[in-house]
């Protein structure tokens, strides 16, 4: 199948929810992938984030596919050995003592809210329900993690929304502390908005986040889906503020490009999903769990949280040069890591499209932000690439 041929039938038989370019993958290794028409490209997205260790990885590969030999599937009737693993690991890199695995970040999610109204339900708080978000924010499709989305463009037309999902400016500690009531479960936030723009919080604002839930006797879940798994230069971005969570909501980077999420919570707050109160049919898949322990270990292993702060650097010093050339076509470099994010002065899509054009994969976060996501082992001449294609496609 062609590259067109494949657009023809994608338009025929999915559903047209997905702005879609007009290529199909069919091959990945690292940073490379190639099209159905056989054409290279560099990927500077990583599957958004997912593919932490590039395309392929042997060590994945060779651990999703031993787990292929042995069992692929138990019911959570019983246990399975690498989802034991995987929790038990999770435990240890973390500030975590308990895991709820599931398929994806937004599944993270609603086990995240679910278990945030049944800890104070099982306190006799009853009326503490309310979960405290930010504008702007990301945190999945389904109907309670788009609840608690700060875009109301993801709600159009699908209400009503579930209740009790409150939004106050993204930093804005006063904002916080003013929504913060009796009646919070709560206080779900990014520590960077991946999908709002890669917009980093203020330094201090977690910390304040802490206090005021400390304060008030309510959860803080940080939604680590998209910053997670080192994409920030450490495990977890919540490291680099001084700040602990009690819940930490995973998916994307996970499982290195197989689908896998995780809910962590302190001992305490993960007491709170008692026997029947949660499932998920799929959680703790042993392919998805033997692979996201090779991805933990991987990055250990290779060195990558301090591969990834280097390369992070290094992107950003390449694309603040990038901006003393271009001039005001860029109006702001933002990220930590390797997630960056380039804000233009006009509508990115058409850029994207063009860095496509020219070899290169990238997307949009936000409207006018151009992501960069690549992998935690991405080498530096890939990165003058990537910053050359850029200029390249600005130019145009
Ligand atoms: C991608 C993302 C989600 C949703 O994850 P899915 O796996 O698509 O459900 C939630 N939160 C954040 C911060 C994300 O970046």
């Amino acid at each position: 199948m062609t590259n067109a041929e494949a657009v023809d039938l994608g338009h025929r038989v999915l559903t047209p929810n997905y702005k879609q370019q007009p290529i199909a993958l069919v091959r990945g290794e690292g940073t490379r992938v190639w099209d159905a028409d056989g054409r290279r490209y560099l990927d500077m997205l990583g599957g958004i984030a997912t593919c932490a260790l590039g395309h392929c990885h042997p060590a994945v590969r060779a651990a999703a596919e031993a787990q292929l030999g042995q069992i692929w599937h138990t019911s959570n009737g019983v246990y399975n050995l690498p989802s034991l693993r995987l929790a038990d690991e999770l435990c240890r890199r973390s500030f975590g003592r308990r895991v709820f695995l599931c398929n994806s970040g937004t599944e993270a999610n609603e086990a995240a809210i679910k278990l945030a109204r049944r800890f104070h339900f099982a306190a006799g708080a009853e009326e503490r329900v309310e979960i405290v978000c930010a504008v702007g924010s990301f945190h999945g499709r389904t109907l309670g993690a788009l609840a608690a989305t700060g875009q109301p463009k993801y709600q159009k037309g699908v209400g009503p929304m579930p209740a009790g999902f409150l939004h106050v400016p993204f930093g804005d500690e006063a904002a916080l502390r003013g929504a913060i009531g009796p009646r919070t479960a709560a206080v779900l936030l990014e520590a960077i908005q991946g999908e709002g723009g890669v917009r980093v919080a203020p330094r201090g604002y977690l910390a304040a986040v802490r206090k005021a839930c400390d304060e008030a006797g309510v959860l803080w879940i940080a939604d680590e889906v998209q910053t997670g798994m080192g994409r920030t230069g450490t495990l977890w971005a919540y490291e680099q503020e001084g700040a602990v969570p009690d819940v930490m909501t995973l998916a994307k980077a996970l499982g290195g490009g197989l689908p896998i999420g995780a809910m962590i919570a302190t001992e305490k707050a993960g007491a709170a999903l008692t026997p029947g109160t949660h499932a998920s049919t799929f959680g703790g898949n042993p392919v998805a769990c033997a692979a996201a322990v090779a991805v933990l270990e991987t990055i250990e292993r290779e060195g990558l949280l301090q591969s990834c702060r280097d390369a992070g650097e290094y992107l950003r010093g390449r694309l603040y040069e990038l901006r003393r050339r271009v001039g005001e076509r860029v109006v702001e470099i933002r990220g930590r890591g390797l997630l960056v994010g380039v804000e233009l002065s006009a509508e990115a899509a058409p850029v994207v499209a063009r860095c496509r054009e020219l070899g290169m994969i990238v997307n949009l976060a936000s409207e006018k932000v151009v992501r960069f996501a690549p992998a935690l082992n991405v080498e530096l001449p890939d990165l003058d690439e990537a910053t050359d294609i850029l200029e390249r496609a600005l130019a145009a």
